[in-house]
């Protein structure tokens, strides 16, 4: 093909060098034309020094370099090495010193090497008690006479070597050559979508300069460079998306305002059964303030678990209600969403508030009714699970949305309760709730447009939750714990991690429900809570539970969140380390709610670091922030938390927190020019538009914005 074919579009197949085998291969990694293989960013690079004798090479391996070096010597001796492994010593030397070549599992070397030969070898050098050596190089035989002392000087820079994230069909090495093929015609097609100004400014080089370093560099300095600007292209793309959007709802879309008038407050406030926390007090100012205004409300409430969120989000909805219109309580599970039905309407008692459930549950004439009643007007209060979002829920005049223990942040599902507004231009208030404190760099980025409230006490009279770590041999001990509560009165849950029986031999709950009646908790009365029964089924055991006719509740993770039983003081968690850390606090969170002090059990023998390191973790802190931080530490900073869920666009070069730096220009420089040109529709904006829309239109919801 000639370079003049050349396009971005242009697809692997036609690719020179490209066999059928190679495309099919780059297929499956997502790599279909020239523009995938330009994005498709060395995950590191190879650092190789020149050759240099074995003396400087043995100097270099007593620091701590990560480089690879390039050596030359004859081979002095050939020994099979001491210890249970196969390992072969080779021992090199030149005219400046020796240095030993290690090789382990690969016996043959022993007949391919002989003393006297000549070869080079490349890979990294360390020392090894006193000794230089470079373990598996890479190496090659040279003519018997080839010199073993390099031309000139042998200081000189690392020459850098791509890696790129491969696969079986396709190396790193086969990719290098394809994209090195193509890199100075692909490169020359691309236009920049920052202007000379711009990048004069802020010292960045051109996205053509850029895509050529990132695959070729030839300095370490050019790929930091071209690291840097497409890092900052992600980051900027994104601030100026999301603040594109937040300029959009500040202008273009209304809400209803419900100012909060001393009859509205005073209403309200009779509908609270205890005195607010200074902390639910404060969130509750603040959003009634946002409610007040007409630019519809955005914002996350975060609290820990039994820190009190329901009655602030009670209290919102309370606030259109009380100017007449309509209010949604949205839930992740059909469990919370029957429980927050049941609580409000307790809470509502006397109060002239028309209440529906709507889940997914409904009949299918039972839903029609309440469609039409939410249409029509004549509910007030909508309680639901997501199945409220489906697009034949039309509400009449809805106010405000609450979406509780979101951890799962679907800015998706945010959009669709904004379009169950009348016209286009109307927006309901929006408040998310969520017990996951999320990072200060992630509410940065993709939640920038969204305001945060903290509640940051507890209710009064609660007493941490008491966790202990216990082996399962023994777990006797920790049911007769179980008994003698049920015998006070005291109610237990215990969640295991599966249904039914499985190869994994993890405890199942159909067979620990039959173990634990007959044997150690034969006195208790046990019910059993997972998430194949329907709601009328699990109505009756949570029912029963809550009352008391159940002393124990054996269930899987449904009981995750939300679920609010006070005389619940136990918690046994089995299979410990096999729940996230996040889980597990949300699962701890569901005793000590009342008056009496909780303790939480975690059973379990960790079968992996990770697993013991959460067990650890749960012992040491019932902190939400703590634990949120240790989960970050634990999981590492590989995925952004939430973001994934979010449909953001995964970065390809950006990484958090290490760019929290750049992150932090990106979001100065997108605040400027949105001020300047808010929706970017100056003619020099035209293609960083495009390229924006077509990367973050769709997840934002910044369609009505194009
Ligand atoms: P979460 O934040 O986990 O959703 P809830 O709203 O379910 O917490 O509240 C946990 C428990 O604390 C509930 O039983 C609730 O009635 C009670 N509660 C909330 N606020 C207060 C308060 N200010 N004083 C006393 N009890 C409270
Ligand atoms: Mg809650």
């Amino acid at each position: 093909m000639k370079a003049t074919e050349l396009t971005l579009t242009t697809a692997v197949e036609s690719l020179p060098g490209v066999d059928a085998a190679a495309a099919a291969g780059l297929r499956r990694m997502g790599l279909r034309c020239v523009a995938d293989l330009l994005l498709h960013a060395p995950s590191r690079y190879r650092r190789t020094r020149p050759w240099q004798q074995l003396e400087q090479v043995a100097a270099e391996a007593a620091t701590d370099t990560r480089d690879e070096m390039v050596v030359r010597g004859e081979v002095v001796s050939i020994d099979r090495g001491f210890g249970r492994s196969s390992k072969v010593v080779v021992v090199i030397e030149d005219e400046s010193g020796e240095m030993d070549l290690v090789f382990f599992n690969q016996p043959w070397i022993r007949r391919k090497l002989h003393p006297g030969m000549r070869l080079t070898a490349t890979g990294q050098a360390r020392v090894y008690r006193k000794r230089a050596q470079i373990a598996n190089p890479t190496w090659s035989l040279l003519e018997p006479s080839a010199p073993l002392v390099p031309p000139t000087s042998s200081e000189g820079p690392a020459v850098l070597t791509p890696v790129y994230p491969a696969s079986d069909a396709v190396s790193s090495d086969a990719l290098a050559d394809i994209i090195e093929r193509i890199l100075p015609d692909a490169t020359a097609l691309l236009e920049d979508h920052l202007t000379d100004a711009y990048r004069t400014d802020r010292n960045l080089p051109s996205l053509r300069v850029a895509y050529q370093h990132l695959h070729r560099p030839e300095f370490e300095e050019q790929m930091l460079a071209a690291r840097r600007r497409l890092a900052l292209d992600e980051l900027l793309m994104l601030q100026l998306g999301v603040m594109m959007k937040r300029y959009h709802r500040h202008t273009h879309l209304q809400a209803a305002p419900l100012p909060r008038t001393p009859e509205v407050r005073q209403r309200i406030a009779a509908r609270i059964p205890f005195e607010p926390t200074p902390a639910q007090q404060r969130v509750m100012d603040e959003i009634g303030d946002d409610l007040a205004s007409s630019v519809p409300m955005n914002r996350l409430l975060q609290g820990d678990v039994g820190s009190g969120k329901t009655v602030v989000a009670v209290a919102a909805m309370l606030q259109a209600v009380a100017h007449g219109k309509q209010a949604a309580l949205v839930s992740p599970t059909e469990l919370l969403a029957e429980q927050h039905d049941r609580t409000i309407r307790a809470l509502l008692r006397d109060a002239p508030v028309r209440i529906a459930l709507l889940t997914g549950s409904a009949s299918p004439a039972q839903r029609r009714d309440l469609l039409d009643q939410i249409a029509g007007g004549e509910v007030d209060l909508v309680i639901g699970t997501h199945a409220v979002l489906t697009s034949d829920v039309m509400f009449r005049d809805l106010a405000v949305a609450v979406t509780d223990e979101q951890h799962r942040f679907g800015v998706r599902q945010r959009a669709a309760l904004r379009s169950k507004a009348a016209d286009e231009t109307r927006s309901p208030h929006q408040l998310v709730m969520t017990a996951t404190p999320i990072p200060r760099t992630l509410s940065l980025t993709i939640f920038g447009d969204l305001d945060v409230s903290v509640i940051d006490e507890m209710p009064p009279g609660r007493s941490p939750v008491e966790t202990v770590h216990v082996v399962p041999s023994a777990a006797n001990g920790v049911y007769e714990d179980v008994a003698a509560r049920a015998h006070r009165g005291e109610r237990t849950f215990i969640v295991v991690p599966l249904i039914d029986e499985s190869e994994t031999g993890l405890t199942d709950l159909n067979s620990h429900l039959e173990r634990l009646s007959t044997g150690p908790l034969r006195a208790c009365r046990m019910a059993a809570m997972h998430g194949r029964l329907d709601a009328a089924e699990r109505d009756d055991v949570m029912q029963g539970f809550r009352c008391g006719e159940t002393d124990v509740l054996l269930a899987t993770t449904v009981i995750e969140v939300g679920v609010d039983v006070p005389e619940a003081t136990l918690m046994v968690i089995e299979d410990a380390d096999r729940f996230g850390l996040a889980q597990l606090h949300q699962l701890r969170g569901r005793v000590g709610r009342g008056d009496m002090p909780g303790r939480c059990v975690l059973i379990s023998e960790p079968r992996t670091d990770e697993g013991r390191r959460r067990l650890e973790a749960m012992v040491e802190t019932t902190d939400g922030f703590r634990i949120a931080e240790r989960d970050f530490e634990i999981r590492g900073p590989g995925e952004l938390f939430g973001a994934r869920q979010s449909g953001m666009p995964p970065f390809r070069i950006a990484a958090l927190p290490r760019d929290l730096e750049l992150l932090g220009l990106a979001r100065r420089d997108a605040e400027a020019w949105i001020a300047d040109d808010p929706l970017l529709t100056r003619p020099e904006h035209g293609l960083l538009r495009r390229r924006l829309l077509k990367a973050h239109g769709t997840w934002l919801g910044l369609g009505d914005v194009g």
